[in-house]
């Protein structure tokens, strides 16, 4: 026979007196965390089920004493029979009386966050006619799913107030279980939204003067207890809009863990926390400025450097080569050099390579007023090499290990001469 749910009955009941009705292996999927699985006559564990993780805890020998026999309760699921399976490292024999004791705070999060779902649903369909898709509990923050568009700033804060008025309220959360007919009476006059498909009776939660809901869950017994909703965001969903929202204790801690970055970032920036935004926007223009300089003085220095190079450039049957390792630049710098350098006079060819490593670059330019194709000369002293590349009429590069440079400048000068000739 399953096990009596006692936390239906009761949601704060962390402590209970129980026995070990079977034990069995863990599933293979679940043998990882622990070796076995327990049953008992009544739990207080509630199983992963409904949007709302499983409770841990522990299970003591009764009475109390004996901490060998203790056995941490890592995790708790239902199986398809509505039997719940608490699993533990170690077995206990079928007929061992425990003391089974819940991780309070952890099961005060889920259901703190939990009736917060049922209270942001029932305000979001009551304020903005947004059904709730689905509900998720994650580990640090909570969402659900709406099926509506995407949902102004204005909208949100709107609910949110709603939802912590009635917070402020403390208006009772109660349990009642009622018959299938009664419930479907219920779903008739609107009253409830929707039903399980399951037979049997259901279980309602409600939400004093605000919301009924078919719920199998652990909830708060009043909306004081929620201790405040917090919409940390949204973002568009293919179904809609997912909305994150953090309840209770969670609220401070994400409040506290976002002040913390916010005063990193006002520190770093040696500004107040309000100034942050202006001062990142700040500094974006004045890394674009930057930028610009850079570009500006880069091209300078290339037309500079490219004039030294034209003059010291070497005659070779009426054309000029200028050949070059280029030490201090990198890739996108000598190709710059090479078009500027070629540009600079007429029939001017320059050959130049990067200075960086593991591997370089190699560009061949030329002047306009030269007829052959950089591209054909590139890429047959590439494939003297083993090697594929190419490129356009007037400038060709490739990229070759950095100690094989000086010799491709050297073929490429060749070639060069040799149809310049
Ligand atoms: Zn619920």
């Amino acid at each position: 026979m399953a096990a009596e749910r006692l936390y239906h009955a009761d949601s704060f009941l962390r402590r209970f007196s129980a026995r070990v009705t079977a034990v069995r292996p863990a599933a293979p999927a679940r043998a990882g965390e622990a070796g076995w699985e327990l049953a008992l006559d009544r739990t207080a564990f509630y199983p992963a089920g409904g949007g709302q993780p499983c409770d841990t805890g522990r299970l003591l020998p009764a009475p109390a004493g004996g901490a060998s026999l203790e056995r941490e309760v890592v995790s708790v699921a239902e199986d398809d029979g509505g039997e719940i399976w608490h699993a533990v490292r170690q077995p206990l024999a079928p007929g061992t009386p425990v003391e089974g004791e819940i991780a309070w705070n952890r099961r005060l999060d889920h259901m703190q966050q939990h009736s917060g779902q049922h209270l942001l649903s029932a305000v979001f369909l009551s304020e903005l006619g947004a059904p709730t898709l689905s509900f998720h509990l994650g580990p640090a923050t909570s969402n659900i799913d709406l099926a509506a568009p995407p949902l102004p700033e204005e909208a949100l804060e709107r609910v949110e107030i709603a939802v912590n008025r009635i917070v402020a309220e403390d208006r009772p959360v109660r349990a009642r279980v009622v018959t299938r007919a009664d419930a479907e009476a219920l779903l008739q006059a609107g009253t409830l939204r929707k039903l399980p498909e399951r037979p049997g009776a259901i279980r309602l939660i409600e939400i004093e003067a605000c919301d009924h809901n078919a719920c199998g869950g652990t909830h708060v017994r009043s909306t004081g207890q929620i201790g405040g909703l917090w919409l940390r965001g949204t973002e568009k969903v293919s179904r809609g809009v997912r909305v994150h929202f953090v309840c209770g204790l969670r609220a401070v801690r994400a409040g506290r863990a976002d002040a913390a970055v916010l005063h990193q970032a006002a520190e770093a920036l040696s500004v107040g926390a309000a100034e942050v935004a202006a001062a990142i926007a700040r500094l974006k223009a004045e890394a674009k400025a930057a930028d610009k300089e850079r570009r500006r003085l880069r091209e300078a220095l290339a037309q500079a450097e490219a004039s030294r190079l034209v003059a010291a450039a070497q005659a070779g049957g009426g054309t000029r080569i200028v050949e070059a390792a280029c030490a201090g630049y990198d890739r996108d710098e000598v190709r710059l050099l090479a078009a500027r350098t070629a540009g600079a006079a007429p029939r001017m060819v320059a050959i130049l390579s990067s200075g960086e490593q593991p591997s370089a670059r190699v560009v061949l330019a030329r002047s306009p007023d030269l007829a052959f194709d950089c591209g054909a000369l590139m890429q047959q002293a590439l494939a003297e090499r083993g090697l594929r590349g190419g490129g356009a009429a007037d400038l060709a590069q490739a990229e070759v290990a950095a100690g094989d440079a000086a010799e491709l400048r050297a073929a490429l000068a060749a070639r060069v001469r040799a149809v310049s000739a």
